[in-house]
């Protein structure tokens, strides 16, 4: 749990890159993404490469690869990055949302929430049904997600029941889900917390908590939270979010940093950020350490549209590409054991490749309050591979 959460914001990955598998020859790749511009941070990489694929994963990483390939994907002019990892997301909420998703260039999604005890079996369902590597987390109330909030009855959050569920889902659920806030839980947030807690211990598994206008202040909670936990909706404006009222992060949040707490944008449609609390937090040095949309199918008519517009709002802040990028992909990926894999190009990895554009012009993007911002930089998806697989184009 402890070594392999290593985050490139305290350090370039210093794992031995491998050009090319030994033993595979430069004869016939299945795919090769031609003249991209390569960036991996998991691999500190930012430089103009073919990427080849073969047997579904990642070949060789090099300058102007001779060999010939089944398929190809003209990526000259674009950005090539691993597929995108989207670690709050409800893509399992139809069968509709991983293709939708994988278009975006979302390779392997988390769905944080949407089902319970009682109707897991759904969600594991459209998890295992492909085509992107999907997990759940189980929310701790055995109805799932609920429009009235499924926390005000205490009866609902059982942990015997969430145990059971897991056991019948090991392969699929790596953790639970608590939404905190006053309209999900009300006083019962902390009492859901220890719960959600002592349903993940006999698993080991991490609790992600989404926060923002709860009954309960941060400082309450957060000390509830173990290393791995993870904060989704990091940036939930008052009342109790990470600011006290002067706009100053509280010590106990950085304190739950040190101790290994991961803090999650989760964009979201509603409650979930302002730009004000985007602001002074970066002013103050406290960046989410991972990226996520809160994506449903209906995302593309919110101020969500998509992952790499999610990600283009912090390249508007003046966050560097390469560590926005780390933010969807190798931060993410190393989250969750199950996605250990994932968020690298490196050679021998499974071949999940996100080609996005970086166009300049000027965009705006979205809070949850209707505000608004205008950047001059945004990430559209352009093209997608799937386990060595070239997904479909969007429309
Ligand atoms: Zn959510």
């Amino acid at each position: 749990m402890v070594t392999r959460r290593r985050f490139l914001y305290t350090a370039a990955a210093g794992a031995a890159v491998l050009s090319r598998v030994p033993g595979v020859r430069a004869a016939t790749y299945d795919l090769i993404v031609r003249g991209g511009r390569v960036i991996d941070p998991s691999l500190s990489i930012d430089a103009v490469r073919d990427v080849a694929v073969a047997g579904g994963r990642i070949a060789a990483i090099e300058e102007n690869i001779k060999a010939d390939a089944a398929e190809t994907i003209d990526a000259r002019g674009k950005l090539v990055l691993p597929g995108l990892v989207d670690i709050h997301s409800h893509a399992a909420r139809s069968k509709e949302g991983p293709p939708l998703a994988l278009l975006d260039g979302v390779t392997a999604w988390l769905d944080a929430g949407s089902y319970g005890a009682d109707n897991i079996d759904q969600g594991a369902a459209i998890a295992k049904g492909g085509p992107s590597l999907g997990r759940l987390l189980i929310n701790i109330a055995r109805t799932g997600i609920t429009p009235n909030g499924e926390l005000h009855d205490l009866s609902k959050v059982d942990v015997d029941l969430a145990r059971g569920a897991i056991a019948r889902n090991r392969d699929v659920v790596i953790g639970i889900k608590a939404r905190l806030s006053n309209a999900v839980a009300d006083i019962n947030d902390l009492e859901a917390l220890r719960r959600a807690q002592e349903a993940a211990a006999p698993f080991g598994l991490p609790v992600m908590i989404h926060i923002g206008q709860s009954y309960s202040p941060m400082r309450a909670i957060l000390p509830l939270l173990k290393r791995g936990d993870i904060v989704t909706h990091v940036y939930a404006p008052a009342p109790n979010g990470i600011l006290d009222d002067n706009g100053r992060i509280f010590p106990e949040v950085f304190a739950a940093r040190r101790r290994g707490v991961l803090f999650d944008f989760g964009n979201g449609v509603v409650d979930h950020f302002n730009w004000d609390v985007v602001e002074r937090s970066l002013k103050q040095g406290f960046a989410p350490d991972t990226f996520s949309t809160d994506w449903n199918t209906q995302s593309r008519t919110t101020g969500v549209i998509d992952f790499p517009n999610v990600m283009s709002k912090f390249l508007m802040f003046g966050m560097p590409l390469d560590q926005v990028i780390a933010r969807a992909t190798v931060n993410a990926a190393r989250a969750f054991e199950a996605f250990s894999d994932r968020g690298t190009l490196n050679v021998g990895a499974p071949a999940d490749i996100a080609v996005l554009e970086l166009r300049d012009g000027s965009f705006e993007f979205l809070d949850n309050y209707k505000g608004t911002r205008t950047g001059h930089q945004r990430l559209f998806p352009v093209a997608t591979v799937v386990g060595g697989k070239k997904a479909p184009e969007r429309a």
